[in-house]
């Protein structure tokens, strides 16, 4: 099976020429395969020419929505959505002032196994491919009913899985959201959220991809941080700065750091100060979460007072820093928990 969505605009005129077609029918198809059609949809189309991508074995859709939430609070909505091989993935979809932010999967499980994270509990099942993480945009436009004025505004990376262990299939992806026939979401409106795969860093700064690079922080201190963050071992702390520093060279765009608050472990005096220090001198935001609680990882979240504390610490040393909203409260979760609930690892 070959999912449509998977190829860009050259490769689907490619595609249409070689079944004999005449090369408007890539134009009309690659329409109908951004908007969210099945075939059955495409009513311009000959049904000659949809029978020959079918012998060919083509399916349009990589994605197909499976289940939505929404809150009662703020209008969040969290997706389930079947692959094609019947993998889960999950998403969700924030509305803001400015627009509306879809955050995508960009793998099925994750190898990273950070220790406040759902995601990575059953490992690395499988990447995704270009057109399913193409797809969650597209689902979740079509699943708000806008055609030509786009639902999603905004991407961000940071749903399940880690985006630069999955380097080709994920810069595809943004390749095709990005391109002028497609949905033409722009490179300043997509964050890529990494836990810090130095090497893949470098790459992306020099293939080009001006995004918002987030790094998942979550400790001033290595020694913290291989508390919770195994991939430390191999990209430590200060290997992380000096490849965020070549990022911003490069790109000119302000870095942003994640950080999760655990009690006890990386929200005490000493951490601030240890952050505060590491970070002084760069282009950088910080962005303060809250933890959500993850059952089988037992860690507890610092509480909201402490939180402010922190952040006006940063500020006051001159570290610019915010508070995560808390969006959706009332409809699950962290990243990959509501995918777990659906496959009922979670009672
Ligand atoms: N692998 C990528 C992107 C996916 S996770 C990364 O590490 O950045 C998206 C963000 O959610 C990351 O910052 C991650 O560390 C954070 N996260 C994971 N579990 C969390 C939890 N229980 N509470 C708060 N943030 C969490």
């Amino acid at each position: 099976m070959k999912q449509l969505l998977d190829y860009n605009y050259e490769e689907i005129e490619k595609i249409v020429l070689d079944l004999g077609e005449k090369k408007f029918r890539a134009k009309q198809l690659f329409e109908w395969l951004n908007k969210g059609a099945e075939f059955n949809e495409m009513k311009n189309l000959p049904a000659s020419f949809i029978k020959k991508l079918e012998d060919e074995g083509y399916v349009a859709q990589a994605i197909h929505i499976k289940d939505v939430l929404e809150s009662k609070l703020d209008g969040t909505k969290k997706y389930i959505y079947e692959l094609n091989d019947g993998n889960i993935i999950e998403g969700v979809l924030m509305k803001y002032k400015y627009g509306n932010t879809i955050c995508v999967s960009t793998q099925v499980g994750c190898r990273m196994n950070c220790a406040f994270c759902a995601s990575g509990l059953d490992g690395l099942i499988r990447n995704l491919t270009p057109g399913e993480i193409l797809g969650q945009v597209i689902a979740v436009n079509k699943d708000n009913k806008v055609d030509k004025e786009r639902a999603i505004t905004n991407i961000v990376l940071m749903g399940s899985g880690e985006p630069l262990d999955n380097y080709d299939n994920v810069t595809k992806f943004l390749d095709l959201v990005n391109a002028e026939e497609g949905l033409n979401i722009s490179m300043r409106n997509i964050s890529l959220s990494t836990c810090g795969l130095c090497d893949k860093i470098y790459k992306l700064a020099d293939d080009g991809y001006n995004l918002t690079l987030t790094i998942s922080l979550h400790a001033p201190t290595n020694a913290q941080r291989l508390q919770t963050m195994p991939v430390t071992k191999k990209y430590p702390i200060e290997e992380i700065i000096k490849a965020v520093k070549y990022y911003f060279d490069k790109t000119g765009r302000r870095i942003v750091f994640e950080y999760a608050m655990i009690e006890g472990q990386n929200d005490t005096l000493e951490s601030s100060k240890a952050l505060v220090a590491l970070l002084k001198g760069l282009t950088c935001h910080v962005n303060v979460i809250p933890l959500n609680y993850v059952k089988e990882r037992g860690l507890k979240g610092t509480n909201m007072d402490s939180i402010k504390n922190f952040i006006k610490y940063l500020e006051d040393h001159k570290i610019s820093a915010t508070k995560r909203r808390t969006m959706g409260a009332d409809i699950e979760g962290a990243c990959g928990q509501l995918r777990r609930k659906y496959l009922n690892k979670d009672e």
